[in-house]
């Protein structure tokens, strides 16, 4: 994986871009920085291995669907991700020439990587990348959705068979929207980091 050639597309696309060898340096670093903040987080395997959440809600106001708090259950939590200071998400691929894309079931995450944020961060490993738009598409869909729809123990023919997308009409299906970044958003500080390590899904 050439970083430089990662960081000029996706510098070129308007986003600021931080590359960190692993997991364990992203996650101190990113301790340090978010303070005092409302913080919201998208339902990541990512996030939620990096263990970031439990650090940041030692000293930020933080609300995560993977983390529901007494009295939330995941949707409670989720809508209250919508407006926080800073918001934090993974993707379900990611493309060389800097585009992301992310699935979505409820469309909790998509929504919320768009705006009403001071920042927004996407921090994803090495394992997200492809070498086209196309290919991270592809990833999303036969590769990063199968595995959720097994982790969340969904009733679809990807999550029996783990190979590929059946592009099913299942009541548990989690693929309803499927969004596609294709340049920073105007007017919002949107930063990408890169983990130079295998993370999430
Ligand atoms: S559309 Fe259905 S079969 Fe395809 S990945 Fe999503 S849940 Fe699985």
């Amino acid at each position: 994986m050439d970083i430089e050639k990662l960081r000029q597309a996706f510098e070129h696309k308007g986003y600021r871009f931080r590359y960190f060898s692993t997991a364990a340096e992203c996650c101190a670093r990113l301790d340090c920085e978010i303070d005092g903040k409302t913080v919201g987080f998208g339902d990541s395997q990512t996030l939620f291995d990096m263990g970031l959440y439990e650090k940041l809600a030692l000293h930020n106001t933080v609300y995560s669907p993977m983390h529901p708090q007494d009295g939330e259950d995941f949707y409670s939590a989720a809508k209250k991700c919508i407006d926080t200071q800073v918001y934090l998400v993974s993707v379900n691929g990611a493309a060389e020439t800097g585009e992301m894309v992310n699935i979505d079931g409820f469309g909790n995450r998509v929504s919320s990587s768009l705006y009403c944020h001071d920042k927004i961060y996407f921090v994803f490993g090495v394992n997200k990348i492809m070498p086209t738009l196309q290919e991270a598409i592809d990833r999303a869909r036969n590769i990063a959705a199968p595995k959720n729809a097994k982790r969340l123990g969904k009733k679809t023919p990807c999550a029996v068979k783990g190979d590929r997308c059946y592009n099913c009409s299942s009541p548990d299906r989690i693929c309803n929207a499927l969004m596609v970044h294709l340049h920073k958003q105007s007017r919002i500080d949107v930063e990408v980091i890169v983990i130079g390590e295998s993370v999430g899904l």
